[in-house]
């Protein structure tokens, strides 16, 4: 399996057929585009390719984002909004998620995340200076599954979903909010005077990731408050351990295989 792409002549081969006026099932068969997809560009023509300039996405194909796994892409999305970052190597993008090497599950999962987006292929886990693991994977399409790449810091610049992105984080609100929490949040129990209370926290320079984060807690009916300038926090007991449903210890990360079984 690999990741779905379509070339743009596919798309304008199968259009030519569509305002012929054959069938889906026919120009399945004479393009070989799956018989869903050519369904879907009929309804919905993919704004990239439809009379407006060929290279809507950087790599100049047409991604099928919704055949995406999307608790895997959710998840790494709030990894990569955390601490993630997009580099140009000489001939392909390189994404790099850092960890702590710390939470070795939380390094496993990252990777269990970026190998079922990317299928075919196999992120890496290097140890850098300090405490920290690089898990990254070259691959030319990362900045068209993470089109918030740009240049300078990411907290310099506009970070906005795609609606198609928006789509998957709405879908899979959990696996956002974990990504987020395991890269730039803490998870602290409090001892007040023999009471043990359980406090959630995250620390991030942007305020559209903050806006990212605090509309997933809503979504999932979670409340949080501003702490400080660059914190949210999660105190309230019943928020809490809603949160410790899906998010718990960093120590103890959840494979991401095991996470959906239970639905
Ligand atoms: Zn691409």
């Amino acid at each position: 399996m690999e990741l779905v792409t379509r070339s743009v002549d596919e798309f304008n081969q199968v259009s030519q057929l569509i305002a012929d006026g054959l069938n889906n099932c026919a120009i399945a068969r004479i393009t070989g585009v799956p018989r869903e997809t050519v369904r879907d560009w009929c309804r919905n023509p993919p704004r990239s390719l439809a009379g407006e300039s060929p290279s809507g996405s950087p790599c100049g194909r047409l991604h099928e984002f919704d055949a995406l796994p999307e608790g895997a892409y959710a998840y790494l999305l709030g990894m990569y909004l955390g601490d993630g970052w997009i580099s140009r190597d000489r001939r392909s993008w390189r994404l790099r998620i850092a960890c702590d090497a710390k939470y070795p599950a939380i390094i496993e999962r990252c990777r269990q995340a970026i190998d079922a987006v990317m299928p075919g292929q196999m992120a890496s886990a290097v140890k850098r200076k300090g405490n920290c693991v690089d898990v990254s994977l070259y691959s030319q399409h990362w900045p068209c599954l993470l089109p918030q790449h740009g240049p300078g810091r990411k907290h310099n610049r506009r970070i906005v979903l795609q609606p198609w992105q928006q789509a998957i984080v709405d879908n899979e609100a959990e696996e956002f909010v974990l990504g987020l929490l395991h890269s730039d949040g803490c998870r602290v129990v409090a001892n007040d005077r023999g009471v043990m209370s359980t406090r959630y926290h995250f620390s991030n320079r942007s305020e559209d990731i903050h806006g990212l984060f605090t509309a997933a807690l809503d979504l999932l009916e979670i409340p949080w408050r501003r702490s400080s300038r660059y914190i949210v926090s999660i105190y309230r007991k019943a928020a809490t351990e809603r949160l410790d449903e899906f998010v718990g210890p960093k120590d103890s990360a959840v494979p991401l295989s095991s996470v959906h079984y239970a639905a």
